[in-house]
């Protein structure tokens, strides 16, 4: 047996007690770089500028332009839990600054060398003060310009274990960038510089509009492609910034919620954009979202999380009545072809195709989409193009809109303003995964029935889990009965799947359903069984579509609402403008 002797319990030393706070709040560098730029934005600093050496554990410094402190406030400074942003317990139901806990500074002065330099705005001098690992010595005069200046050496000297965890210089700088861009982003009237070995890393200027700072942070590919997205309700109002489906990442660290100058983690938001993306994003992938939002303070409880990192919503309807619906409408509204004004162009394609079907007997009726000449087929490629089989039919031009394909892959189509190409698998993609989709929620797919049934190898587990899944299968149009130990029998397939397909979608949809989890409900797995099948419905490269197939293909995508975007993101159309074959051509 161990013999244990109790200790009596006791106060913790105040030294020790601020170096298990700052366990808690500096993690690692860019903790400290976090908490100091608060501090800045809170003194309502215009500018600030941060400097960093190898990777900040050397060196921080964070300089400001606020409004600075007199040596009464220095001399509370590094005291725990001393802060001039809370004066009694009800100011904590209406946060307002970044900071409120008074923890940040005793906890950076108890692991590192630190030094404040300060001036009061209107004040003539400025005093400093130094903390040296839980040692505090000042205020004394020094001179200083107006605002505030914290330098920070030699982050965790005297906590040898904090030390071994930081990263590569490299890395620590990293998650400083990355700390100092959402700041950016979120406070484009403010003029942010960071530096590292002195070099210039980022310089957002003061005064920007949130689109310029968004520029300027985020290079102008993503920062032009973001679309804009507003919300309002008495209790708070959103400012967000999407990025189209064609853009989407494997991780989730590009959801980006800003909360009354916060960044948060935050599952609610994180679920309600994932929901609005639902349609357009392969599963696995996640998309790039900038959402700010201004909520009055009461509506929500920031004090929550050390770190100040999440928060509390008190009521979050505003989020899934009208944010969601809003992200939603964003994207199935924009224009995700390449090249079109945002909006305008679905419309004018849609418009194109309805006029052109208002004046026609109809895709399924012989005289359709007339070709003008079009150029002798490329070499080794079949003797028939689809020119000539469209060509074949056509009444003589009268129509305002025509079609052909071309390689067996692409449509190329005369819309009104000039010309679109169709990537046809994207597209027909798109229309099935749709079709499917509403199908499965309201029963389940059409079947055809096999003639000759189709036998399928299992392995262990798959032939568990087909026994499983039946009632689920059925719904997918897939119908089994057993054959023996690992084989079993497919005796109907959906019907919009070619029937070589069988064995594969029947392995397909077993895996999805058994990756499915307890967290899954019915209607994601719906999403994946549509994306699935759509995938394998859909006609692919080098297929040969009939002038019929094309046009009932135009025909059904013009009617739906995000035609424009295949289910993985990628686009489907292409469009030319005359503005832009004009200008190509030098005709202006
Ligand atoms: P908190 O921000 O939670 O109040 P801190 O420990 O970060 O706690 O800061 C303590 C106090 O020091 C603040 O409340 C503020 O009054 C003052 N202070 C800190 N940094 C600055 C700054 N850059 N400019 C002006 N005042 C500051
Ligand atoms: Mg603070």
């Amino acid at each position: 047996m161990i013999e244990k002797t109790k200790a009596r319990i006791r106060v913790l030393d105040p030294h020790i007690a601020n170096k298990i706070a700052a366990g808690e709040v500096i993690e690692r560098p860019a903790s400290v770089v976090k908490e100091l730029v608060e501090n800045a934005l809170d003194a309502g600093a215009e500018h600030i500028e941060v400097f960093v050496e190898e990777g900040g554990s050397r060196l921080l410094r964070v300089v400001d332009d606020g409004i600075g402190m007199n040596a009464d406030d220095l001399q509370l400074a590094f005291v725990p839990h001393a802060t001039s942003k809370l004066a009694d317990v009800e100011d904590l139901e209406c946060i307002a600054s970044l900071g409120f806990r008074g923890e940040a500074l005793a906890s950076i002065g108890s692991v590192a060398h630190a030094r404040i330099v300060s001036r009061l705005r209107g004040e003539e001098t400025g005093h400093a003060l130094e903390n040296h690992g839980g040692d505090v010595r000042g205020p004394h005069r020094a001179g200083a310009a107006p605002g505030t200046e914290v330098t920070v050496r030699n982050l965790f000297f005297n906590t040898p274990a904090r030390r071994k965890f930081l990263r590569t210089p490299r890395t620590e700088f990293g998650h400083i960038e990355d700390a100092i861009a959402r700041f950016a982003l979120c406070f484009p009237e403010v003029g942010f510089r960071l530096l590292h070995d002195g070099r210039e890393i980022l310089h957002a200027p003061h005064g920007q509009s949130r689109t310029e700072r968004l520029q300027a942070v985020l290079g102008k590919e993503l920062g032009h492609s973001l679309l804009p997205v507003g919300a309002n309700s008495p209790g708070g109002t959103l400012e967000g910034y999407l990025a189209p489906p064609s853009i989407s990442r494997a991780h989730a660290r590009d959801l980006h919620f800003f909360v009354n100058g916060r960044h948060i983690r935050d599952k609610i938001l994180h679920r309600v954009v994932r929901q609005a993306y639902r349609d357009c994003l392969h599963h696995g992938r996640y998309p790039v979202v900038f959402l700010f939002f201004e909520i009055d303070p009461a509506q929500i409880d920031v004090n929550v999380h050390p770190t100040k990192s999440e928060i509390r919503w008190r009521d979050s309807s505003f989020l899934h009545r009208v944010v969601g619906p809003e992200l939603t409408r964003t994207l199935r509204a924009a224009d995700l072809a390449v090249g079109g004004e945002p909006g305008d162009h679905n419309e004018r394609v849609r418009e194109a195709v309805s006029d052109y079907f208002a004046s026609s007997p109809g895709p399924s009726s012989q005289a359709v989409w007339p070709v003008q000449s079009w150029p002798a087929p490329a070499a080794g490629r079949p003797q028939v193009t689809a020119g000539d089989r469209i060509a074949e039919a056509a009444p003589g031009g009268t129509t305002p809109f025509s079609v052909f394909q071309v390689h067996d892959s692409y449509l190329v189509c005369e819309v009104e303003d000039g010309i679109a190409i169709v990537d046809q698998h994207a597209l027909h993609e798109r229309v099935q995964y749709d079709r499917i989709l509403s199908k499965l929620t309201e029963g389940g797919v059409e079947t055809q029935r096999l003639l000759v049934p189709e036998e399928v190898e299992l392995t262990g587990t798959e032939r568990g889990l087909i026994e499983e899944h039946t009632d689920l299968l059925k719904r997918c149009g897939l119908e089994w009965s057993p054959f023996g130990n690992s084989t079993v029998v497919l005796e109907t397939m959906p019907a919009v799947i070619p029937r070589s397909h069988g064995g594969d979608l029947l392995r397909d949809l077993l895996e999805l359903a058994a990756v499915r989890g307890e967290e899954a409900d019915a209607r994601t797995l719906f999403h994946r069984v549509a994306d699935t099948m759509a995938c394998k419905a859909a006609v692919r490269f080098g297929d040969r579509l009939s002038r019929e197939e094309a046009a009932a293909l135009l025909q059904e995508s013009g009617a739906l609402d995000r035609a424009f975007v295949c289910p993985h993101g990628r686009p489907t159309v292409l469009r030319l403008p005359f503005a832009q074959l004009e200008k190509h051509f030098g005709r202006r």
